[in-house]
């Protein structure tokens, strides 16, 4: 039977949402084809937190746990799970698009010499061969890549894929692995996290963003309320970042972050291409602009024309009224 190895994600002890779905998807896979899914846990202290992988459709969870894994390392986390993938003799490796998945999963396939494809929006199994979807130049076309060689590597884009407990109550104890020399030419020293405990817009289910339209970061605060009253993330375009306005982790388009929420809310900005590159798999889009030949305008499922300092505070007031 062939095995399906997912990198289950963790920070701090909490394994992240977007690796719940690349197990989900990986069950999935694995049910069409009768493979296993195994799951790869690498962190520090994690031993009693893995259970829930198996919730979600992991048939064995493998546990790398060490204090030299405590913090994300390139070079000891690819050495960890290149281990695990030559062990299980795994086809199929799969990652989230995440900051780490986005790093992590190229070396793998470097290290094992074969091939991948990264922020996938869709896959499946055609003759045991992995096909994705994947988009391409600022989201103008699609890619449908069959994924040759052995194993065959994919990231899947955060928030695409639902994260379904399809085994709920299943109980996966782990199963400690032999770790490689965790020697390293890279040490991590201290881990800054900017932002505190904000909520990462690569990682929310709704994001407001405001552009260039909200005219300063002392006007930022209306975009926030608004966010606050939804439990979304603050995003923003690039010419909000390169104002100075917002942090860069906020960025959202080609050269910052690729979301897919269900809900984004965009205040304040055309929609350059660029920025559509980052927010077009977006669930359902609301943009609020004053001028209706914004393009963003023809391509929202819902244009508000009108002055976001008039608009947001409106929204903002009836969400709050709403949740009450
Ligand atoms: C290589 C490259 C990479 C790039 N990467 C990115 C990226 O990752 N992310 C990104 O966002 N951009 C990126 N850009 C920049 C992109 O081309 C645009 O310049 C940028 O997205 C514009 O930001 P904006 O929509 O906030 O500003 P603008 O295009 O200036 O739009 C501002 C909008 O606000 C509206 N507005 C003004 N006042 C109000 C008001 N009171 N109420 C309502 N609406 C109002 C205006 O009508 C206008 O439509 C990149 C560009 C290049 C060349």
């Amino acid at each position: 039977m062939s095995t399906i190895l997912v990198f289950a994600e963790q920070q701090d002890g909490v394994f992240k949402k977007a690796g719940f779905e690349v197990v989900s998807q990986a069950r999935k896979l694995a049910d069409e084809s009768g493979a296993d899914v195994v799951a790869v846990a690498i962190g520090s202290g994690i031993e009693d937190k893995t259970g829930v992988l198996g919730e979600y459709g992991a048939d064995r969870i493998l546990l790398a746990d060490d204090e030299k894994l405590e913090n994300y390392n390139p070079e000891t986390y690819k050495n960890v799970f290149v281990a695990a993938a030559r062990d299980t003799k795994a086809e199929i490796l799969l990652f989230s698009a995440t900051t780490t998945g986005k790093d992590l999963a190229p070396r793998i396939a470097a290290a094992m010499d074969s091939s991948m494809a990264s922020d996938c929006i869709g896959i499946g199994l055609n003759d045991g061969k992995l096909n994705v979807d994947r988009p391409l130049y600022a989201g103008k076309v699609f890619a449908h890549i069959v994924i040759e060689g052995n194993p065959q590597i994919a990231s899947l884009r955060p928030n695409v894929f639902e994260a379904v407990k399809s085994r709920e109550g299943q109980n996966v104890s782990a199963e400690k692995i032999s770790l490689p020399d965790l020697a390293s030419k890279i040490s991590v020293i201290e881990v800054r996290r900017s932002g505190g405990d904000k909520l990462d817009v690569s990682e929310a289910e709704i994001i407001v963003t405001g552009g260039r339209g909200v005219r300063g970061p002392e006007h930022f605060d209306i975009i926030e309320e608004l966010a606050h009253s939804l439990d979304a993330a603050v995003g923003a375009t690039r010419a909000a970042v390169d104002a100075g306005w917002r942090p860069h982790e906020d960025q959202v388009g080609q050269t910052g972050k690729v979301v897919s929420p269900n809900l984004y809310i965009l205040c304040g900005a055309s929609g350059a291409i660029q920025h559509w590159a980052g927010m077009s798999g977006s669930k359902c889009i609301v943009a609020i602009n004053k001028d209706e030949n914004a393009p963003i305008m023809k391509k929202a499922d819902y244009s508000i024309i009108g002055d976001l300092f008039e608009v947001v505070p409106v929204m903002t007031a009836e969400v709050k009224k709403f949740r009450e």
